[in-house]
């Protein structure tokens, strides 16, 4: 399979289709981004990387750190985790609070903004510098000192933290929440806002396609039992209150975020990391999904 001819005739096809949307404004720094951006990387199990458009310019990755962060606590809390965070689609938008109300307090999954909360709040007790140890194990799975926090996004979004700060005290009035809430959410920001090419965020989650071992911290990262859990959640609940509509029209475990970026795997072949800023109205890149939906069909192979 020749994947930089593959990626080639996707970018080609995506940008003569042009599919519009919107740039995230309720973060006001990433309004500030260019819509017009698009870039493909695809990075294979041996390490070659397929480029095409601005697949090495740095983007806000969002959310998307939330698959790193979640690695950091299946391999450290094993399964106590899952007493404080379900397993299930939302069906809801990512940062809902009714959800979180009606369910007493235990996040529908670890991607929503609560259950990245949660997860985030054990990463707070677990380490006295957590977002220094984000860094250094999303650096140490990119293989290289590819993370930047971007100062202006992070205040940003600090500025504008009602609805997280709402979830956090929603989560601690249900003892769900072990820290202060001020100093969570400023890792959690921190992580949010963390800037890393199509390349490098390709090459962070290519131990998902590897069965938990990174080719490029030439280690086990988690056990293939857990990489093969990681890849599920990323299918059901990877893209907001879209999930079903990604595993339909692509079929691949992926997760966005709300900088425009998309990261995907197809288990024993290759990663991918997709970034292009305009969302449709659920807060999913519509070039990246478009791209994604058309690399599957032309593939003949997804998933399923
Ligand atoms: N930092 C963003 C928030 O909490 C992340 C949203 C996303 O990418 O889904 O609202």
């Amino acid at each position: 399979m020749d994947y930089q001819q593959l990626i080639e005739e996707v970018y080609n096809e995506v940008k003569s289709a042009n599919p519009r949307g919107k740039v995230a404004d309720y973060i006001p720094e990433l309004a500030e981004v260019d819509g017009d951006k698009f870039g493909i990387a695809l990075v294979d199990l041996e390490g070659n990387v397929f480029g095409v458009g601005d697949y090495e310019i740095p983007f806000s990755i969002q959310s998307i750190s939330k698959v790193h962060t979640l690695t950091m606590v299946a391999h450290i809390f094993q399964s106590k985790l899952w007493s404080r965070v379900n397993v299930e689609p939302s069906g809801n938008p990512f940062n809902s609070i009714a959800q979180l109300e009606f369910e007493k307090g235990i996040p529908r999954n670890p991607f929503i903004n609560a259950g990245a909360l949660v997860i985030t709040d054990a990463l707070t007790s677990k380490f006295d510098d957590p977002i220094a140890e984000i860094s250094k194990f999303i650096n140490e799975l990119s293989g290289k000192e590819c993370v930047r926090i971007n100062q202006e996004v992070l205040d940003s979004e600090l500025k504008h933290s009602e609805r997280n700060t709402a979830l956090a005290y929603f989560l601690k009035a249900h003892q769900n929440f072990n820290n202060k809430v001020e100093d969570v959410l400023k890792t959690y920001v921190s992580h949010c806002a963390m800037e890393m090419c199509c390349v490098d965020l390709a090459r962070s989650i290519s131990y998902l396609a590897n069965d938990g071992y990174s080719i490029y911290a030439k280690r086990e990262i988690v056990t293939e039992s857990y990489a093969r859990r990681i890849n599920a959640l990323m299918l059901t609940c990877g893209f907001y209150d879209e999930a079903g509509e990604f595993a339909y029209r692509v079929g691949l475990p992926g997760k966005s975020g709300v900088g425009g970026g998309v990261a995907a795997i197809m288990p024993h072949k290759f990663s991918i990391g997709v970034w292009s800023p305009e969302l449709n109205e659920k807060g999913n890149s519509v070039k990246a999904i478009m791209a994604l939906e058309l690399l599957t069909d032309k593939l003949k192979f997804s998933l399923f």
